[in-house]
């Protein structure tokens, strides 16, 4: 596989490669004289760079809102140099103590049931933050302030564990720059805190990364009959399955996220089918570790008006007016999830299903 003329691509693509084939790169000018900036570059060497004055106003980003075939393009040919501004870590309770300040935002794939990185416009390429030193350094005075964690609660038993992956793919992330590899280091020397972060896509290269066990990866898997349907571009579940010990044996924690869960004709059937096929397929040392999160759908009107003009088919299963309810987010977007009663049903449902095919899989919280 190598690269052609104008960052053209001869031989077959890797998954990588068909996920990104860089060819323009929009970057604030302090972003792009650092040196993570510039590794970026190198990385790219064929790529155009268009200076801009911040990462957040490239107005040929934005739009296009039902245009998927100009989405995937922008997704694949473009990325962002930017520098993060306001470093803080917020608390969170459900995945992570805290969420860390982002080393990146925007992605590469295009679940339909993703909009909340969809602040650059809806095709919201990978922006890279080259900042990278600033923000490791924040995270450890963070850590150093919290001391030990006083007591287990259900994110983990010791650690503060701290979500790195909130508005990106971090296995995706890993491909542009050494954000991942940087943040993987800084935690590895960190004895009360983990670094967490969930993937629907299989890099491999994150296995020479040694993270000592402070590192959690929580893969994101469904049937596949769903993610074949909604998860677009990501890599398809069996190879997710397929690398769950081989993180484990490369020294991450490994956890699961069961999400979304999207209510349909069958999906217990289909749910019973994926936890039976873990049972089968992954071996001791990441059962003996192993813990779950449950999330059940939920979508968003706009997305929904978005979808229908590109993805008709996934509404069909996300869009059930007569199962979901909306409230009115602070941003004043209407978000939608299903009604307390089918929710509270589901989630008892695949916890049963748990029990029954699959009981060494703890379930750390369901929402
Ligand atoms: S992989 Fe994650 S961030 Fe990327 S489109 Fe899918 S849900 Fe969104």
């Amino acid at each position: 596989m190598t690269d052609g003329p104008a960052g053209t691509l001869t031989g077959t693509p890797t998954p990588a490669q068909r996920l990104l084939q860089v060819r323009t790169i929009y970057a604030e000018p302090a972003a792009r004289d650092s040196p993570r900036g510039r590794q970026v570059l190198e990385r790219f060497p064929g790529a155009e760079i268009i200076e801009v004055p911040s990462h957040w106003q490239i107005p040929e980003l934005h739009g296009n809102a039902g245009n998927v075939d100009r989405w995937v393009r922008v997704k694949t040919e473009t990325l962002v140099l930017g520098v993060k501004k306001s470093l803080s870590a917020r608390p969170n309770g459900r995945s992570s103590d805290f969420i860390a300040p982002s080393t990146a935002n925007g992605c590469a794939m295009a679940c339909a049931y993703c909009y909340v990185p969809r602040r650059k416009g809806y095709a919201n390429p990978i922006t890279v933050f080259t900042n990278i030193e600033r923000i490791t350094k924040y995270l450890r005075g963070h850590v150093s302030r919290q001391g030990p964690k006083p007591e287990p609660n259900q994110v983990d038993p010791h650690a503060w564990v701290y979500d790195v992956g909130e508005s990106s793919d971090v296995s995706v992330d890993a491909l542009v720059s050494d954000n991942v590899a940087d943040l993987v280091a800084t935690f590895r020397d960190l004895p009360t805190a983990k670094a967490s972060f969930a993937t629907k896509f299989v890099n491999r290269e994150l296995l020479d990364l040694d993270p000592r066990g402070r590192t959690r990866v929580r893969f994101s898997l469904m049937p596949e009959r769903d993610s074949k349907l909604l998860d677009v571009r990501t890599s398809p579940v069996a190879e997710r399955i397929a690398a769950i010990d081989d993180f484990v044996a490369a020294g991450y924690e490994v956890h699961l996220n069961l999400s979304p869960i999207v209510l349909r004709e069958g999906w217990e059937r289909d749910w019973a089918e994926l936890l039976v096929r873990l049972d089968d397929e992954l071996g001791a040392a990441f059962k003996e570790q192993a813990a779950a999160e449950i999330i059940m759908l939920t979508h968003n009107r706009e997305l929904h008006e978005v979808n229908l003009g590109w993805h008709p088919k996934a509404e069909d299963v996300l869009w059930r007016p007569e199962l979901q309810q909306a409230k009115r987010s602070e941003s004043g977007m209407w978000n939608v999830r299903y009604r307390n009663v089918p929710k509270r049903e589901g989630v008892q449902a695949v916890t049963d299903l748990i029990a029954r095919h699959a009981p060494w899989l703890r379930v750390r919280y369901a929402f």
